[in-house]
């Protein structure tokens, strides 16, 4: 405004008034990037940060209004919606609250191929195009496959605003209990994560593997399949137990013992398993458990 002012007096444009003014500093609360993610109950939450939230453009309302020559007023979104939206889009997704600031890039590699599978991660979300073929990723329990499919799901509705959801098969089978206590069909429960451009399934495979539960798992990855949505998986099951103990660095603790006896294939058994394949790329995590290599330090450092 006072800019604006200053030109019409002195009849000057004044085009290097904006070069003169310092670079402006990146948000320190928020490192620039316009949103904070923290945990919140039993979940992970995101909030517009305040250097957003106080946008100049538009007062905060996330649009602004401009006249045309005809005289009419249009709307149009500011450029710090789409961080509301993406904020939307992260508090809808339900990660657990201990994954709240996870990302890739800080997914320690302790060994095994953990480095390898990190780097297939940020580029497979550096070339994400929606619909693309999903991920399984297998390996024993402390290997680090939640940070990972936390992770990938935050940068995928953070950064690219895409609508996601987190799910452990577990914690799906009760709520289908506790649908039908309450007249609730099973499909009302499954049906709301077909519309997810990016559904991710924890724990496939654990639990007891009833009939009931191998037809929900069907069901439910039979209509991801049919709708060619992304769906990654994970997974304590491997294809060969003998193989995801070995090579799991076992210099950080006593050489392990095979925590898995039977296969990923024996739990979902062959029809899943082999849809399994025709939706995801399958990729075994190797490494030590940092869960038990934390607890050793812990003993040590008594
Ligand atoms: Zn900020
Ligand atoms: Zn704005």
């Amino acid at each position: 405004m006072s800019r604006e002012s200053e030109t019409r007096r002195t009849g000057e444009k004044q085009p290097r008034r904006r070069r003169e003014k310092a670079p402006t500093e990146p948000c320190r609360r928020c490192g620039g990037l316009g949103y904070r993610t923290f945990p919140s109950d039993d979940l992970a939450a995101a909030a517009v940060c305040e250097c957003i939230s106080a946008c100049a453009l538009c007062n905060g309302e996330g649009h602004t209004t401009e006249r045309d020559d005809g005289g009419y007023l249009w709307v149009r979104p500011c450029k710090c919606a789409s961080v509301q939206q993406r904020v939307s889009r992260f508090n809808a997704v339900h990660l657990p609250a201990r994954y709240a600031d996870k990302n890739i890039e800080g997914y320690r590699h302790l060994g095994g191929n953990q480095n390898e599978i990190k780097y297939l991660l940020l580029n497979y979300r550096k070339n994400y195009a929606p619909g693309q073929r999903g991920m399984l990723l297998m390996g024993d329990p402390g290997t680090g496959k939640t940070h990972l499919l936390t992770a990938l799901l935050a940068y995928l509705s953070l950064e690219l605003g895409l609508s996601c959801r987190y799910i452990d098969f577990m914690s799906l089978l009760s709520k289908i209990k506790e649908g039908y206590n309450q007249g609730k069909s099973e499909a009302a429960i499954i049906g709301p994560l077909l519309g997810f451009q990016v559904l991710a399934v924890d724990e496939l495979g654990k639990g007891r593997s009833t009939d009931w539960e191998v037809a929900v798992l069907d069901d439910l990855i039979s209509r991801r399949y049919n709708t060619n949505s992304t769906t990654f998986f994970a997974t304590n099951f491997g294809d060969d137990p003998t193989q995801l103990a070995g090579e799991s660095g076992a210099s950080y603790y006593q050489p392990r013992q095979a925590t898995v006896q039977v296969t990923l294939e024996d739990r979902v058994g062959p029809r899943i398993y082999s849809r399994l394949h025709d939706m995801c790329d399958f990729h075994v995590v190797r490494g030590p458990d940092y869960r038990r290599r934390d607890l050793a330090r812990t003993r040590k450092s008594r």
